[in-house]
């Protein structure tokens, strides 16, 4: 069974006036890695907002692990702890050291207690070098430790899925590199990803499909072999 099913998906913005998705339909699987490129303002963002319901779809459908997650009666909250998501702009809390931003929603929505929280916090920072920022704050680090950061903290909370936006266009080119490296990794260890990204080298050799969005739509979706050495 697909994990997500998308269905007939429309989002509309100012009474109708924005169809931001307009009849978009998918369906991604245990394990799969999804990349979702088309120009700006074609939809990505918005199918990736309505995959963790920070949006609710206008109409249509979605599916997760076969429960209709777009019923009045589902839990959002409990929904989004299993959609880790990851942003262009970090969203680290500048007041909270490096591993309290870590730790807080676990142990805030009582998954956690704080001393495992912290020992997780811990065993994440390691996993990718950056144990001894624990206790600094993230004014500190650069776009690339930030951006590992913000992705850690999004697996802190044991998520299913993992979606990115653009998680390399705010950073400079030389911090690209290390936060590409960590999602391929995660990738290889079987994490299911939606990922919007205009890495194509990141599609072609990480994605196991791409999607073209355009003007709400699902233009085209195949192997990245298909859609980028076909002559
Ligand atoms: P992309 O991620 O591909 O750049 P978006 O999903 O951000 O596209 O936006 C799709 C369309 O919906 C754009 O026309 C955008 O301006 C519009 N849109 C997105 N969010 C809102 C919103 N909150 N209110 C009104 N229009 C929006
Ligand atoms: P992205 O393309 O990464 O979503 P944007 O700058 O388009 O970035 O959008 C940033 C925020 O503004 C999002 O929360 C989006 O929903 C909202 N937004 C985008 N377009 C519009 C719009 N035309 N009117 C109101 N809000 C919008």
């Amino acid at each position: 069974a697909d994990l997500i099913r998308v269905e007939h998906v429309i989002k509309e913005y100012n009474h109708g006036a924005v169809k931001a998705l307009n009849d978009c339909s998918l369906s991604i699987q245990k394990g799969e890695v999804v990349a979702i490129i088309g120009p700006s303002g074609s939809g990505k963002s918005t199918l990736l907002r309505c995959l963790n319901l920070l949006e609710v779809p206008s109409s249509g459908h979605i599916y997760f692990n076969g429960v209709d997650i777009t019923d009045k009666k589902v839990d959002i909250n409990l929904h989004r702890r299993k959609m880790g998501m990851v942003f262009q702009h970090f969203n680290l809390f500048p007041h909270m050291t490096v591993k309290k931003n870590i730790t807080l929603a676990p142990v805030q929505l009582g998954l956690k207690k704080q001393e495992e929280a912290d020992a997780q916090a811990m065993k994440l920072l390691e996993r990718i070098g950056l144990a001894n920022k624990a206790d600094e704050f993230p004014n500190m680090l650069s776009g690339g430790q930030k951006q590992r950061i913000a992705i850690v903290r999004a697996l802190a909370m044991e998520p299913e899925v993992m979606l990115f936006d653009e998680p390399t266009s705010a950073l400079d080119p030389e911090m690209v590199g290390e936060v590409l490296d960590l999602m391929r990794d995660l990738a290889h260890e079987g994490m299911t990803m939606a990922v919007v990204t205009h890495e194509m080298g990141f599609a072609r050799e990480v994605a196991s499909r791409v999607i073209f969005m355009d003007s709400g739509a699902i233009l085209e979706e195949n192997s990245p072999r298909f859609l980028f050495d076909s002559p």
